[in-house]
C-alpha cells in the first residue's frame, strides 16, 4: 500500500518497490568516480524546481553561486526550463573538489533538483512500483557485473518525492505489463542459447504478442532460419547507420571515431576477427555482461511499454542499442585491457542512450535502411 504526502510541489511516495538485486548496495562513488555525472553531462531541470532553487533561503555567497549555476533556456518548456552551466573544466559549479555537492551540503537533500537527488535511480509508479539504476552510472555497472549470477528482483520499502502519473492505468494493463516483462526476462535469461539468438527469440515473442497479447511462451514456435553472417556487409550497414549519429552526441561521436579508426586501410573481416578475439580474451564472460546490461536497461525504461513508441520500434531500438554497444566494446577494447575500461565504454554510451531521444532515432535509422524485420536483424545481430 503506497502512502502519499506532499513536499516541494511533489508527492512523497512511500511504498514497496520491485528492484534489481544490486539496488540496495548502490552508493555513489563521489570523488572516486572516473566519469562523474556532475561533469560535462547536459542536466536540465523543470520550471517548478528552477523557482524553488531561486527561493531558497541560504547564505548569500552560496545563493549567488546557485543562481549562476542554473540558466533558463531561450525557449523553455515547463519540463525543460533551465540547464546547468558548467565551468571551464566542464564541471558543475556546485560540485566541490572533495566530490560533495555545495547545494546538498548547504541546503539539504530536499533542495536538490530531482535529477541530482535521485540519479542514477529511476523510480516508476505508473505501470508498477519499480526502481532501478541507470547504466550510465559506472557504479551501477560495477554492481551489475560483480558476479555472473542471473539478475534477480526483490522487494524494498522505499520513499521518493515524485510527480503523480498523468494518466490512470487500468489494472488489466498493469497485469499485462508484469506478464510480458516476466516473459521477456525468461527469454533473455535462457543462457543455453547465445545472447544474439535470445534477442531474436525476443523479437519473435513480441511479434506474436501483436496478434495475441495473452499468448504463452509455450505456444510460440521460436525457430527461425539462421542467415549466413557476412562481417564485411554487416559492418558496411552499421557504418552507414552510425554516419547519421556523428556530431549529434559528442560523447558517442568520440567513441565511434575511435572504433572506426581501427579499420582505416585494413581488411574489415580479419581486423574484426582480431579485435573480437582480443575482446573475448579480456572478457570471457562478455555474454553475461551484455545480458545483464540489457536486462537492467529494459527494466529501467519499462520496455516494451515506453510511451508514444510502438512495441516493434522499441524492439528495433533495443537491437540497435545492442549492436552499437557490441561494436564499440569489441573495437575500443582493442586498445584497452580491463573490465573497468569496458565499464567506461558502456557507461559513457548510456549517458546518451538513456538520457536523450536516442531510442527513437536509432530505431528510425534502422528502418530507413530496411533493417526492420527478424530476417534482416538476425543477419547482423550475431556479429
Ligand atoms: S556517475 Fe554514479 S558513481 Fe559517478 S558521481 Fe554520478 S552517481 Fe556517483
Amino acid at each position: 500500500m503506497a502512502i502519499k504526502t506532499r513536499s516541494h510541489g511533489k508527492e512523497k511516495i512511500k511504498s514497496i518497490f520491485t528492484v534489481p538485486d544490486y539496488y540496495k548496495d548502490f552508493v555513489c562513488k563521489g570523488g572516486d568516480c572516473r566519469d562523474s555525472c556532475c561533469v560535462e553531462w547536459k542536466v536540465t531541470i523543470p520550471m517548478n524546481q528552477y523557482f524553488l532553487l531561486h527561493g531558497l533561503n541560504c547564505k548569500k555567497s552560496v545563493k549567488d553561486k546557485i543562481d549562476r549555476t542554473f540558466r533558463p533556456f531561450m525557449n523553455p518548456t515547463p519540463e525543460r526550463y533551465a540547464e546547468i552551466v558548467h565551468n571551464h573544466n566542464g564541471d558543475c559549479p556546485l560540485h566541490k573538489s572533495n566530490g560533495y555537492c555545495l547545494l546538498h551540503e548547504s541546503c539539504g537533500e530536499e533542495a536538490l533538483p530531482w535529477v541530482c537527488r535521485y540519479y542514477p535511480r529511476g523510480p516508476r509508479i505508473d505501470l508498477a512500483y519499480e526502481a532501478s539504476c541507470a547504466n550510465s552510472c559506472e557504479k551501477t555497472l560495477e554492481l551489475l557485473f560483480s558476479n555472473d549470477d542471473l539478475i534477480k528482483f526483490e522487494k524494498l520499502d522505499l520513499v521518493f518525492l515524485m510527480d503523480k502519473p498523468k494518466d490512470i492505468i487500468q489494472e488489466e494493463r498493469k497485469l499485462l505489463y508484469e506478464k510480458v516483462r516476466n516473459n521477456i526476462f525468461a527469454i533473455l535469461l535462457n543462457r543455453p542459447f547465445l545472447l544474439s539468438k535470445r534477442i531474436i527469440h525476443l523479437g519473435i515473442y513480441l511479434k506474436a504478442l501483436e496478434i495475441n497479447p495473452n499468448i504463452e511462451l509455450s505456444d510460440i514456435d521460436f525457430s527461425f532460419e539462421e542467415p549466413k553472417k557476412d562481417i564485411n556487409e554487416s559492418y558496411q550497414i552499421l557504418w552507414e547507420i552510425f554516419d547519421d549519429l556523428y556530431g549529434r552526441y559528442p560523447r558517442l561521436t568520440e567513441q565511434l571515431e575511435g572504433a572506426k579508426s581501427l579499420y582505416i586501410n585494413k581488411d574489415v573481416n580479419s581486423t574484426y576477427l582480431l579485435a573480437r578475439e582480443s575482446f573475448e580474451l579480456i572478457l570471457p564472460n562478455h555474454e553475461i555482461l551484455f545480458e545483464k546490461l540489457l536486462i537492467n536497461d529494459i527494466f529501467f525504461k519499462q520496455f516494451p511499454f515506453q510511451k508514444n513508441f510502438s512495441v516493434w520500434d522499441q524492439y528495433i531500438a533495443l537491437c540497435g542499442t545492442y549492436l552499437l554497444l557490441r561494436y564499440l566494446a569489441i573495437n575500443l577494447m582493442f586498445f584497452k585491457r580491463t573490465k573497468d575500461d569496458f565499464i567506461d565504454i558502456i557507461s559513457k554510451s548510456f549517458t546518451v542512450i538513456t538520457h536523450s531521444e536516442f531510442d527513437k532515432l536509432i530505431s528510425s535509422l534502422y528502418k530507413r535502411k530496411n533493417i526492420n524485420n527478424i530476417n534482416t536483424l538476425a543477419k547482423i545481430i550475431g556479429i
